[in-house]
């Protein structure tokens, strides 16, 4: 029975689809991206029709398209970094018009009912619908920001402020936003507090900058030492300490807030939870594979936290876009073609990117009709 009325609603759903849009997707779990046309809904009462013109490539983008977290719906189009210009709205849209600069994170919709969504937590609604990968209420796979354009409700799309590029600023709706909320909401927001900033990469070095346009102390805890120089004088940390230096970790016992954590390999927290202060706050936003490591002493001697963080809820992510913009906070982006994509994924699996590549979709995109 289900699967006939699945099939029915995804056929009628489908005589909705009247736009159609250039992509790139990944067909299996190599992971290939290549050129696909895909449909877009027209524009609902409610909807914003938006031109990308630049896509931030997140890590997840890469577990996505190999399958690696078992939930790909081939084909996968990724991106959940979007920054464009509507094109057009829905006769019901208040907060937007054609022309305007605007961007869309990881998430299309939600239930928009329940108390999460009320309160203004989206993301932690139980109806949540990520940007791409995601079954979409009318039951089509939702495509992501490696296309040409997009429709959105409303609710789920930012304005970008005048200061803000659309470029550098793309990175933000998902790495900026998943620093920033769990920033503000353990009080790691205020002047003269000391915060760790434990890997520095995507989401690490834009940690760093929010902490500086908060008026913190930030020390930079990395396996690398040879991001000591671009840690202190270029991204303006106050400190930085190697993580396999035991000596330089024992110097800074009892000294932080807080950390937070953006490291995705697997590892010990033992070291790390003796940098905090009694009360502090170890945050997790990186997704190692394997379960966490953590001697129960040091969690409980000094009455330690440990907690996660995931994303942000929409009125957060208008805020922080808006707070980055004030205080000069982008990211630190390698704009590439749409040819590119594939070889920025192999190298984006080796790390060797500063911080984050942003696809000029504008530009460089074509359609494969
Ligand atoms: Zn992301
Ligand atoms: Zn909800």
């Amino acid at each position: 029975m289900a699967p006939t009325v699945a099939a029915e609603a995804t056929a009628a759903a489908a005589q909705q689809h009247t736009g159609k849009a250039a992509a790139l997707a990944a067909r299996d779990a190599s992971g290939h991206l290549a050129p696909l046309t895909i449909t877009r809904r027209s524009t609902g009462d409610d909807d914003v029709a938006i031109k990308i013109l630049y896509c931030g490539i997140c890590h997840s983008d890469l577990h996505s398209i190999k399958n690696e977290w078992n939930n790909a719906m081939y084909p996968v189009v990724p991106g959940h970094e979007i920054a464009g210009v509507v094109t057009e709205v829905g006769k019901s849209v208040t907060k937007f018009k054609a022309g305007d600069r605007v961007g869309v994170g990881c998430m299309v919709n939600s239930c928009q009912s329940c108390d999460s969504c009320d309160e203004g937590f989206e993301n932690h609604c139980r109806g949540i619908i990520f940007t791409y990968n995601s079954v979409d209420r009318d039951g089509t796979i939702t495509y992501g920001g490696y296309s040409s354009n997009v429709v959105v409700h409303e609710r789920f799309v930012v304005r970008f402020p005048d200061a803000m590029p659309l470029d550098q600023g793309a990175p933000l709706l998902c790495a900026g936003i998943t620093v920033y909320s769990p920033m503000k909401y353990h009080g790691l927001n205020v002047p003269g507090k000391h915060v760790g900033v434990l890997g520095l990469g995507g989401l690490g070095h834009v940690a760093v900058k929010f902490a500086k346009a908060f008026g913190m102390k930030v020390t930079v805890i990395s396996s690398s030492p040879a991001k000591r120089q671009e840690a202190m004088e270029r991204l303006g940390a106050d400190a930085f300490i190697v993580s396999k230096n035991a000596d330089e970790i024992k110097a800074a016992a009892a000294a932080m807030d807080g950390i937070i954590n953006t490291v995705s390999a697997n590892m010990s927290m033992a070291p790390y939870m003796g940098l905090l202060k009694p009360n502090g706050k170890m945050i997790m936003i990186g997704l190692p594979v394997k379960p966490l490591e953590i001697p129960p002493f040091d969690l409980i001697m000094g009455n330690k936290t440990l907690a996660g963080s995931c994303i942000g809820g929409m009125r957060d992510t208008q805020e922080m876009i808006d707070v980055a913009a004030k205080h000069g906070v982008t990211a630190d982006i390698e704009v590439v073609g749409a040819e590119y994509v594939n070889e920025a994924m192999e190298r984006l699996a080796k790390a060797d990117v500063r911080y984050r590549f942003v696809i000029d979709i504008g530009n460089t995109l074509e359609s494969s009709e």
